[in-house]
């Protein structure tokens, strides 16, 4: 089986559950744990659908975490709605199992803690994930950003709230980019890339983020380089380009051990989910 090991992520597996860890957080592990999780036979995370899905997530979710030796109850899992909102985790509201898409959880696509023991998740089938280190105040993030989270710029959102609630410096923050789509595969219609050119038109770098693609039943078609964006919105923010850590990994490229939605389609797909906490 492919191994998706490159000079950023080193792929690992642990009691039968496999995942991705970049090399640049591995330095700062005895600060912080962080993993990706990939496709595991067995394990199927997505809540979203039938009612039963949300047992059979909680199931996955309770197999991973006693694989890699972690705490169940110390998950914190929002309701992913491609928003714009990120949240700071004070503490956990259960006190005896996780916050599992509780309702102060819902329509928040960022989190963010300085609170050791709090597992901060975040889940993507194509969409962008990126891990927030702050190696000097050890505050931790993890943000779900798809196209619509990229659109509207929740990496600064999530920036932002890192600096005001805790002082965070962004020559400081360390942002890893998951396994997500890339602009190898990310094909739109006009309408989408409309969107895109009117929004991220001021940075002068349109021949870069939007490429034309074939006329497919007579519409032409585009490809959008969303990872590119949400690299350029970093270094807006000030983060420095040794701090901008890219996995480099196209989820539809690699479906045998990455899901996809646009491969697995729409109602069968599955999620990867990433997973990091201050020890
Ligand atoms: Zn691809």
């Amino acid at each position: 089986m492919k191994n998706l090991t490159n000079n950023e992520v080193i792929q690992s597996e642990k009691n039968g559950i496999k995942y991705l860890q970049f090399r640049k957080l591995l330095e700062y592990n005895d600060k912080i744990e962080h993993y990706y999780i990939l496709k595991n036979d067995g394990i199927n995370l997505k809540t979203r659908g039938k009612p039963e899905n949300i047992i059979i997530a909680k199931e996955g979710y309770k197999k991973i975490f006693n694989s890699l030796g972690m705490d169940y109850n110390n998950l914190v899992k929002p309701i992913f709605t491609h928003s714009n909102n990120v949240k700071v985790v004070k503490e956990k509201e259960n006190k005896n199992g996780p916050d599992f898409e509780n309702e102060s959880l819902n329509e928040v696509d960022g989190l963010i803690t300085g609170k050791k023991n709090i597992i901060l998740a975040a889940t993507n089938a194509d969409c962008i994930i990126i891990m927030l280190y702050d190696k000097e105040k050890n505050i931790i993030g993890n943000v779900h950003s798809g196209w619509r989270g990229t659109l509207n710029g929740i990496i600064k959102e999530e920036i932002l709230k890192m600096k005001e609630e805790f002082g965070c410096n962004s020559s400081e923050i360390i942002c890893s980019i998951c396994p997500s789509i890339r602009k190898c595969h990310f094909e739109v219609d006009e309408d989408v890339m409309d969107m895109f050119k009117e929004k991220y038109r001021y940075t002068n770098m349109l021949d870069e983020i939007i490429y034309k693609g074939d006329i497919k039943n007579n519409k032409q078609k585009y490809y959008i380089d969303t990872v590119l964006i949400n690299k350029i919105l970093m270094e807006e923010m000030g983060i420095k380009d040794e701090n901008i850590i890219d996995s480099n990994i196209c989820s539809m490229c690699n479906p045998d051990i990455l899901h996809s939605s646009r491969v697995e389609t729409q109602e069968k797909y599955g999620v990867n989910v990433s997973l990091i906490y201050i020890k």
